[in-house]
């Protein structure tokens, strides 16, 4: 199938036979089938190929910046200006010489940006005959008409004339899904028609614009006729592109009388899957011209009306969903750098015995309230904390030593969280009258149980803390919050941020986060439930104090560590499940519970996955949280930086090292664990306890042996998440079935569970449930009343001798 798929939309596969192949009634624009690169061996492969087909053909080259650079993103400016400008002016000038253009190719929207700064830097630093540089517009970006004015200034600016190809753009649907994820707005239209005009308005503007030449590249017969349409009695130069192996009809036509060049993609069968599924998916979309042969005006199709695609604040039904914020606009970057974290708070730690009294004294009062007037409070604190997410993710930098990304993330993650538990709660409260025979009413109540006390680990000091505080209090308990020692400061402003939008005092309590106190207080008997998150260990300590207690048996609600694993067969993705593996194991400083562990990978390509593992794990940036380029900052205290440390010497005895990531002679801040990977012999030995760090430990396998490894894992009875990487649907199919975990992810990553989409939680050593952000979360929370009234009691059935049905 790739093959032949190959054989229609790639040119060939060396630059020897592409020359071969060539039609003298088109001029061409070689792509060396580059994709985004993982690490810079694959990286400077490229180059080098982008290199040769500038020196071989005499025509122009198009050129990916994403494979030319592993870490080609925004953050890294500093480095992809200074290793990429001098690459990429070194390629211009050969096709300067040969007086043909370099086209930078568009890729996805988050690398707009870094795509103009190094235009910018190019143009700035060496000087180009006219027209040497061209640069790829997408007309779906709603930025795109403005982008010209960029473009034409700098042109302007440099005294040089760039080549401008217009395109409409190939990664329509990733936009729409990343910017679902992130919860920013579409960057790209999605009504197919807005992305036509938008192209005609693009082509106008461009025509006018002295200092760009034009190169129309569509398929698309109206939009072709349209721009001869304008262009006809215009003495402006331009040309139409069209993509090898599409448009052959109509252009054959056109390029009688009119330059068409053919984008010619060359390259090996093996490099050819991501290219070919976009021609894949923009020949086989019901928009797509090449795919319903339709003619459309797109202004008469504008007047239809047609369905939205959801964006990311009606993603789910009953709820808005959190906003995100967009770390890939620099103004943006910008703010949230220079926004200070609001000053700390001394919120008043009382005794244990005072503040359970307390929040027992008020627990009537507050189960009285309304569940109105609860709701009405908890969705203010999620909206102040929407409001103040940068504040908040800056406080997560400062304390707990997250990455930007993975701050906001959080913060996110905890509005969603306040607003899924209130949505949960109506839900709860509207859904309780039973079904039942005529003349009798049952109805359910869901009363809270008392107070309620919450226990949180440092990982999680926003999401983990406030999401069971926010289920309890919802649901009309008080609660003892317990923060973890290590992140108490949060814990504070938390505290302080909810009492001040309107949480009453006496309702939710800050409790000293000294084990020793906090023992105290899971032993009172007045504590009438527990939500605990943290290790195993210190789940069944406090699981037997709360058996040692006299008096009712109360809920407990544990949520503990893993050993997660991926599973990789010999079919799976090898690009993919790199960048997976590497972001599973590696992001948090390792510090996630649902990070990788384990990678069992099959033999067959295990050679290959090991070795662009070990070249990924080179571009990881370590460095400070505060740093926006920082991949993987410290770990969070002296005790667990021992503890890993004492695993890695273990491994460093006695297996095999795969990579480490080098310190390249520079000293890395305090408590800094560079990521590292390790084959290991036998998998069994490290399968123990959990190593909360950036480790990995890695099994080749034979296939005979994986029924063995993976009942191994159930029996190990940790069962938290499970990746499984593989592109066979029965194979994913047979071990997500069998395994014994929470969460099983197919052919991603195992980390950053969102509330709804992915209930988290897990099964055996890993967790009691019910799923934090899940529909079953509140039950534990509430202990139901059910009552049953004989409506017939006082002398008939009114009801039903008075239903019309019976007429
Ligand atoms: P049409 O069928 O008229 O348009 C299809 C396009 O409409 C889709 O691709 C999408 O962009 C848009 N669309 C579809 N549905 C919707 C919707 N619901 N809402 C909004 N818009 C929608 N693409 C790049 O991204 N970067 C490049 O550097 C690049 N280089 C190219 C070079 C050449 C020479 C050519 C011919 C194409 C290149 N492309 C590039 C691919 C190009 O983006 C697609 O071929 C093009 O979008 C198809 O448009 P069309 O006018 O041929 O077809
Ligand atoms: P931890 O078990 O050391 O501590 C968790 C919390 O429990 C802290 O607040 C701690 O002070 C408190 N605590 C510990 N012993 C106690 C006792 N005897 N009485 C009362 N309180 C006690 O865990 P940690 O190091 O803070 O967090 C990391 C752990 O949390 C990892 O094991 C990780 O896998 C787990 N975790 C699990 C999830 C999940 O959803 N399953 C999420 C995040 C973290």
């Amino acid at each position: 199938m790739v093959k032949t798929m190959g054989n229609v939309f790639v040119m060939a596969d060396t630059v020897d036979k592409a020359i071969e192949k060539k039609d003298p009634r088109y001029t061409y624009s070689f792509d060396m089938l580059g994709e985004a690169s993982t690490n810079w061996e694959d990286a400077n492969v490229y180059y080098d190929k982008y290199l040769e087909a500038a020196n071989k053909f005499e025509d122009s080259i198009s050129v990916k910046l994403s494979a030319i650079h592993p870490r080609y993103e925004l953050k890294n400016y500093k480095d992809v200006i200074s290793t990429m400008v001098p690459k990429l002016a070194a390629i211009a000038r050969v096709c300067e010489e040969n007086n043909v253009t370099m086209f930078i190719d568009a890729e996805e929207t988050r690398r707009l940006d870094i795509s103009i700064m190094v235009l910018e830097e190019l143009l700035k630093t060496y000087k180009f005959a006219d027209n040497t540089i061209g640069f790829a517009l997408q007309a779906y970006q709603k930025r795109a008409f403005w982008v010209i004015d960029t473009l034409n200034t700098l042109a302007e600016h440099t005294h040089s004339k760039l080549h401008i190809r217009l395109v409409k753009g190939a990664y329509w649907d990733t936009e729409i899904k990343q910017a679902q994820q992130d919860g920013l707005d579409f960057p790209v239209f999605t009504r197919k028609e807005h992305t036509d005009i938008s192209y005609l308005a693009c082509a106008r503007k461009l025509l006018h614009s002295e200092y760009l030449t034009c190169a129309f590249a569509t398929h698309n017969p109206f939009t072709v006729a349209t721009i001869q349409h304008y262009t006809k009695n215009k003495d402006k130069e331009f040309e139409f592109q069209k993509l090898y192996g599409m448009g052959d009809g109509l252009f054959e036509q056109i390029s009688q009388n009119m330059p068409v060049r053919i984008y010619a993609p060359v390259g090996e069968y093996k490099d050819l899957l991501a290219y070919l599924i976009r021609r894949l998916l923009e020949n086989g979309a019901n928009t797509s011209f090449v795919f319903n042969q339709k003619v459309i005006d797109p202004f008469i199709e504008l007047k239809k009306e047609k369905k939205p695609i959801s964006d990311w604040k009606t993603l789910y039904k009953n709820r808005i969903n959190s906003k995100g914020y967009d770390l890939t606009d620099p103004a943006m970057i910008d703010y949230m750098l220079d926004t200070p974290t609001h000053p700390e708070q001394d919120e008043e730690i009382l005794s244990v015995d005072e503040t359970i009294k307390i929040l027992t004294d008020y627990q009537e009062q507050w189960s009285n309230t309304t569940f109105e007037h609860r709701a009405k409070i908890l969705l203010a604190c999620a909206d102040s904390l929407e409001e103040e997410i940068i504040s908040a993710s800056n406080r997560l930098v400062k304390y707990a030593f997250k990455t930007y990304p993975n701050a906001v993330a959080e913060i996110r993650e905890t509005v969603d969280f306040i607003r899924y538990y209130v949505e949960q709660a109506e839900k709860l409260y509207k859904e309780n009258i039973k079904p039942s025979y005529t003349g009798e009413q049952n109805i359910t109540h869901y009363n809270p149980r008392g107070t309620w006390m919450v226990i949180s680990p440092w990982n999680f000091p926003y999401a983990i803390f406030l999401g069971p505080i926010c289920a309890a209090l919802v649901t009309g308990n008080t609660v003892l919050a317990k923060p973890a020692p290590q992140t108490l400061e949060i814990a504070k402003v938390i505290i302080a941020s909810m009492h001040h939008v309107g949480v009453p005092e006496n309702a939710l309590r800050i409790c000293d986060p000294d084990i020793e106190q906090a023992a105290e207080a899971v032993k009172d008997e007045r504590i009438c439930g527990v939500t605990f998150t943290g290790s195993h260990k210190s789940a069944k300590t406090i699981q037997r104090l709360i058996a040692e207690r006299d008096g009712p048996i109360i809920p407990f609600i544990a949520e503990t560590g893993g050993i997660n694993c991926m599973v990789a067969d010999s079919t799976c993705l090898p690009e993919q499940l790199v960048q997976d593996v590497t972001h599973g194991a590696f992001d948090s400083a390792g510090q996630r519970c649902s990070a990788t562990r384990y990678l069992f990978l099959q033999k067959e390509n295990s050679k290959t996955i090991l070795h662009m593992l070990k070249h990924r794990m080179k571009v990881i940036t370590l460095g400070n949280s505060d740093d926006l380029n920082t991949d993987v900052s410290r770990v969070i205290d002296g005790e667990a930086f021992t503890k890993i440390q004492e695993r890695i010497a273990q491994l460093e005895e006695n297996e095999e090292l795969i990579a480490t990531k080098s310190r390249n002679g520079k000293t890395l801040p305090k408590l800094t664990i560079p990521p590292s990977a390790y084959i290991v012999s036998d998998y069994k030995q490290y399968f123990d306890e959990e190593i909360f760090g950036p480790l990995l430990h890695v099994y080749v396998y034979d296939k005979n042996e994986l029924d063995e490894i993976l009942n191994f894992i159930n029996n190990s009875k940790f069962g938290l998440t499970l990746s499984i990487h593989s592109r066979v649907t029965r194979f994913y199919e047979n071990v997500s079935k069998k395994m014994k975990v929470g969460n099983v992810y197919v052919n991603r990553d195992q980390i950053g569970a969102v509330v709804e989409t992915q209930p988290f939680g897990g099964y055996g050593l890993s967790g009691t449930g019910p799923k934090a952000g899940g529909p079953n979360y509140l039950l534990p929370y509430v202990w139901e009343k059910h009552i049953s009234i004989n409506t017939t009691a006082i002398g008939g059935d009114t009801v039903l001798l008075t239903d019309d049905r019976q007429t």
